[in-house]
């Protein structure tokens, strides 16, 4: 995802009423559905439509090819307000606004003028084909080969763990052009594959949470890619347009990790009122006490990590580090405050007529997404060591 260009966003004023719409639309639409369609793992083609309607498939793409055009922090925002209610929809169009920004940030003009303005408006939606079943961090060992045959690549291989790989039909897959590159990188590519003959979602992963949402295998057998669809016309450069998008996916991650952990804290916080115990509240209880500070602190340091990252996204400084930082600590806060809320409500949160037992099931997800929580303390101390030189 990029930054709007200048002139080309919505004002401030604009920002916050989408913003406050958003909202509302969560709390009206989402809420009252989440756990019947987390329960039954059930795609929920509804709320897809609303989302369509609110312009959610458009968020990041600019303005002049039919986006909302929102900068990096109203959409953290935007994606925290949703994730604070149910996490799991985020993941329709986030995914797909990734595939959007590596058209946006690298496509050339004719690839942004043919594939944009479908993105924005959910006609063709889709998500991001980085991953196999034997290359995850090590993007680089990717096997799925695009052979070129005249006027198309020729493309086998398996992509796994896709988001919106059964319901969307347009992906921006990592292929390598030129198995035999060295460095690895040099020979890798992306090309912008819709469904058709050769292309096909094989099966739908069964998860632990995120559910509603589907992770699919995606397979491709002699499917046959028009040259057009290399993103930028020039090959090579695959690898870095797939992390070219990171810094933004990771303050994204980090707000879903947020959100997650502000409903965590809000349920856990009305049940401590509620509940007594030994003649009081729970909420006068120290040791529940010591575990609400613990939780709305790391709730507020999250965001105000995000914020800083996005902020500086924003204003195009170099926030890589911050990026990280606010991933990783956001979404340990996920994890956390979802587990600390289940013990502040005891056997009522292990009840699936609770939400707690979804954030619980939905938040070591944003430890995995966007560079795993291991390699990203790895890469904030080689950048610690990188901008501080002796
Ligand atoms: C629900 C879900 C949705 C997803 N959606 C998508 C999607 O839409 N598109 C997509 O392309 N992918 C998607 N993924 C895949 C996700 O990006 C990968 O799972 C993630 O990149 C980690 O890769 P891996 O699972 O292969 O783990 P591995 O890379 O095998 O890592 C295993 C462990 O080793 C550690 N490790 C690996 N290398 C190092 C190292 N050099 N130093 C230290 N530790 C290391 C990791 O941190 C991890 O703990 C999704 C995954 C899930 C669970």
């Amino acid at each position: 995802m990029s930054a709007p260009a200048p002139g080309t966003g919505p004002s401030a004023d604009e920002e916050r009423e989408i913003l406050e719409a958003i909202e509302r639309w969560a709390e009206r639409e989402l809420r009252p559905v989440a756990r019947r369609f987390d329960h039954a793992d059930e795609y929920p083609q509804e709320i897809v439509e609303q989302m369509k309607e609110l312009g959610l498939f458009g968020a990041t793409i600019h303005v002049e090819h039919g986006g909302l055009g929102l900068s990096a922090s109203t959409y953290a925002r935007l994606v925290m307000a949703i994730s604070s209610v149910w996490m799991a929809p985020v993941g329709i169009f986030n995914s797909h606004l990734i595939m959007a920004a590596c058209v946006q940030r690298h496509g050339t003009e004719a690839q942004k003028r043919q594939w944009l303005p479908r993105f924005a408006s959910g006609e063709l939606r889709g998500g991001i084909g980085l991953t196999e079943p034997n290359a995850g961090t090590d993007l680089q060992s990717i096997r799925t080969v695009a052979r070129r045959d005249g006027a198309h690549y020729v493309v086998n291989g398996t992509k796994t763990w896709i988001t919106n790989g059964v319901h969307g039909s347009c992906f921006g897959v990592l292929v390598k052009t030129d198995p035999e590159a060295q460095p690895r990188h040099r020979g890798m590519s992306m090309l912008v594959c819709e469904k058709g003959e050769g292309f096909r979602a094989a099966k739908k992963i069964r998860k632990l949470g995120y559910k509603s949402i589907d992770s699919a295998e995606l397979v491709f057998e002699d499917y046959r890619c028009p040259v057009e669809n290399l993103v930028g016309g020039v090959e090579g450069h695959g690898f870095k347009h797939a992390v070219g998008g990171l810094e933004l996916g990771r303050i994204n991650v980090a707000a879903r990790g947020a959100g997650i952990a502000s409903a965590a804290l809000r349920d856990a916080l009305r049940y401590a009122q509620e509940r007594q115990t030994f003649g009081k509240p729970i909420a006068q209880h120290q040791a529940i006490q010591l575990k609400l500070a613990d939780m709305a602190t790391r709730l507020e340091a999250s965001k105000l990590l995000i914020e800083q990252a996005a902020r500086k996204y924003d204003t195009g400084e170099r926030c890589d580090l911050e990026a990280g930082m606010a991933k990783l600590f956001a979404s340990e806060a996920g994890v956390e405050n979802s587990l600390e809320a289940m013990r502040i409500m005891g056997g009522y949160s292990y009840s699936t007529d609770f939400d707690v037992e979804r954030y619980y099931r939905d938040a070591p997800l944003m430890c995995i997404g966007e560079g795993t929580n291991e390699m990203q303390r790895v890469i904030i101390a080689r950048q610690l060591v990188e901008r501080n030189p002796i």
